[in-house]
């Protein structure tokens, strides 16, 4: 019996990608990979056949383990052409990586029952509603293959617009009021909610292998728009209690806290120097922020999403020593 197999091999050097059709015959050795093989970190380079001018592998080099949905993640889409059949287990390529490479979470803004009919009838969406009710359900509104509309206008470091690239959590909770004198005050989270966060964060980043660096606030990725999860997320317990996202190391925030003294640090703190040496900093670190060397409205905001996330006890948008000090001991952790 003969099988058509495509075969498609990237060019390396000059990532030239071509295509062509062969016929095979099946060897009575060859069969497909086991789907328990364990990927070979020290595999040798195949054997490399000239075809047509085009190199081919003369062996399947794909790692099973991580190319097949079938093991990785529970949805599979394929091709179904009329007459044809896609063989999908033979020819897995070894470049390609996941599509959802960063984690965003969110607060509703609305109560349990708005923020279903709000997240699932009109405009917005997300893959996953974590409610405040108690129990052990977790809501999935959107596959995670596919595109939720969480993100919006959004940047971190070199990407933009992470609805293509992200998957997004809401978690039911009314956000803020203002009070008398216009401060915003938030909601804080129940202790099982965020439980329910971490289990779910957690299957998440180790299924997408998602970097510390990319589970994010919505505040962290619109800084100018959004406050959400906001201050009383506790991000340090979850760093501390799940090993889950970014937080700095309290003896590197002291090194740098020691640089300055309140004064000499009051002396700088307004200069355009100073200010677009913090400005860069916050740039550097991940957010979108235009370097000016004075602060606006603007920049102010990305300060303030900063203090949410890292300084949550103070989040006025006043870049002080300590602010300065966390954000420095973080971008050195995680340049
Ligand atoms: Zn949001």
């Amino acid at each position: 019996m003969k099988i058509d197999k495509i075969l498609c091999i990237i060019g390396l050097s000059s990532l030239m990608i071509s295509c062509s059709a062969q016929r095979i015959e099946p060897q009575p050795t060859a069969g497909p990979p086991k789907t328990n093989a364990e990927p070979s970190r020290t595999a040798p380079k195949p054997a490399i056949t000239q075809s047509h001018g085009v190199e081919f592998y003369r062996q399947n080099i794909g790692d099973i383990t991580k190319n097949d949905n079938t093991i990785s993640h529970g949805s599979i889409v394929s091709a179904k052409p009329q007459g044809y059949v896609i063989s999908k287990s033979f020819f897995p390529a070894v470049a390609q990586n996941f599509r959802q490479r960063y984690l965003i979470l969110h607060y509703t803004a609305l109560d349990e029952e708005k923020s279903v009919r709000v997240l699932t009838q009109q405009a917005v969406s997300s893959h996953y509603l974590v409610n405040n009710l108690g129990d052990r359900e977790i809501y999935q509104l959107v596959d995670e293959n596919k595109r939720a509309y969480h993100a919006g206008v959004s940047a971190w470091r070199n990407d933009k617009n992470l609805n293509d690239t992200s998957i997004g959590i809401e978690i039911v909770n009314t956000g803020y009021i203002l009070d008398s004198v216009g401060k915003k005050v938030f909601s804080p989270y129940d202790e099982s909610q965020i439980k329910k966060v971490a289990a779910l964060v957690k299957d998440i980043v180790e299924r997408y292998q998602i970097p510390p660096v990319n589970i994010l606030a919505h505040s962290d990725i619109a800084p100018t728009r959004k406050q959400d999860p906001g201050p009383m997320f506790p991000w340090k317990k979850l760093y501390d209690e799940y090993n889950i996202g970014m937080w700095y190391d309290e003896e590197m925030k002291q090194k740098f806290m020691n640089e300055t003294t309140n004064e000499s640090f009051a002396f700088e703190q307004n200069s355009i120097p100073f200010v677009t040496k913090v400005q860069n900093g916050l740039k550097k670190f991940g957010y979108d922020i235009v370097p000016t060397g004075v602060w606006n409205r603007e920049n102010l905001k990305v300060v303030e999403a900063f203090q949410y996330r890292f300084r949550p006890e103070v989040h006025d948008g006043i870049v002080d020593r300590e602010t300065w000090a966390i954000l420095q001991a973080l971008i050195q952790k995680y340049p």
